[in-house]
């Protein structure tokens, strides 16, 4: 249903947004990709796209890549979430503000669908897990109020829009051709490979004295390319005509801090670890129902903790420097 679809992607040179890219061009889709290369990579932009370095807040550009566009998907935004304690007048101007300009210009293209990168931080740290859809939206951290803020926006546009509430996206291509390349990088599975590997000492537990099995926080790791998978699935469903909806994207598997670290060791090699402080904005415990995914999507991941791991040595082994490298 994709194929010869115009599809603009913000964001696609950036970690998720280029996996999308390459299996969207796979599917026939025609893309467009919107990104200001801050922190997304030009050599990541699958080739068979048409790439416009340009910020969402900036209008023009944002006109020029909405032409003829039969839907948005929007991955181009601030993530982390330790950032964004520090910075949060950047999460709003970037995440909500920027979500509110690319709107605008949909609306006015007369775009069918939007598809929205959002995130389980939306939900608070009082929401007991597995998490459904309908809990309360009570955000804990700016980048979580940041995205709830710029779905009410997109929940009050004309077209149909789909929030995607991720969980911990993770993994990569597998045969290493894409992957995760922040700087600095924050995120788990990266951090422990490069552990592993001796390019850092040693990986920092954040906090071992939490209220869970032992001790350390629990996320919900989900495959980067079945993250994808989600998004081709709820764009079929808008432009068959269906509704935007939120979904949860998560596996409804919880996975603490040293069961990662022992994912690592037996793929990678032994993680040195030292257990520290616990991070400002961090909730203990965020898993996924993926009940209303699987009922309404026909979503569910496929791939489990191992492939994740797997896949992200598959591109660090690779690629050590990243895409620079
Ligand atoms: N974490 C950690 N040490 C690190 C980085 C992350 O213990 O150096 C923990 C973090 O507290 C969280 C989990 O690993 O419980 C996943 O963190 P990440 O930053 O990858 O994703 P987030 O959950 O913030 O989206």
């Amino acid at each position: 249903m994709l194929r010869g679809a115009r599809l603009l992607v913000t964001g696609g040179a950036g970690y998720i947004g280029s996996h999308a890219v390459r299996v969207l061009c796979d599917l026939g889709a025609d893309v467009v990709v919107l990104d200001s290369l801050y922190t997304g990579h030009r050599p990541a932009v699958d080739g068979r796209a048409r790439l416009i370095v340009g910020d969402v807040r900036d209008p023009a550009a944002v006109t020029e890549a909405m032409v003829g566009a039969d839907a948005v998907l929007h991955f181009a935004a601030l993530a982390l979430v330790g950032e964004s304690v520090r910075e949060p007048e950047r999460y709003v101007d970037v995440n909500v503000h920027g979500t509110r300009c690319l709107a605008q210009e949909a609306e006015a293209a007369g775009v069918k669908a939007f598809v929205l990168s959002s995130t389980a931080a939306t939900y608070g740290e009082d929401v007991p897990s597995p998490i459904t859809e309908d809990q309360p939206q009570r955000p804990c951290n700016p980048y979580g109020e940041s995205k709830a803020a710029a779905e009410a926006v997109l929940a009050a546009a004309a077209f149909p829009a789909t929030f995607l509430r991720y969980f911990n996206a993770a993994g990569a291509m597998p045969d290493g051709s894409l992957g995760e390349d922040h700087t600095p990088e924050t995120h788990l599975i990266p951090l422990c490979i490069q552990a592993a590997t001796g390019q850092r000492d040693q990986l920092t537990v954040f906090g071992a004295d939490w209220d869970t099995p032992d001790g350390t926080c629990v996320r919900d790791y989900v495959h980067v390319l079945d993250l994808v998978d989600a998004h081709v699935l709820a764009l079929e469903r808008m432009l068959a005509g269906g509704d935007g909806a939120a979904f949860n994207l998560g596996s409804g598997v919880g996975r603490s801090v040293r069961q990662v670290l022992d994912a690592v060791g037996s793929e990678v090699g032994p993680v040195p670890s030292v257990d520290g402080a616990r991070r400002p904005g961090d909730p203990p415990m965020l898993v996924a129902s993926a009940e209303r995914a699987r009922r309404e999507l026909g979503w569910s991941p496929t791939r489990d903790l191992a492939a994740i791991v797997r896949d992200a040595w598959a591109w660090h082994r690779s690629h050590p420097a990243g895409y620079a490298g």
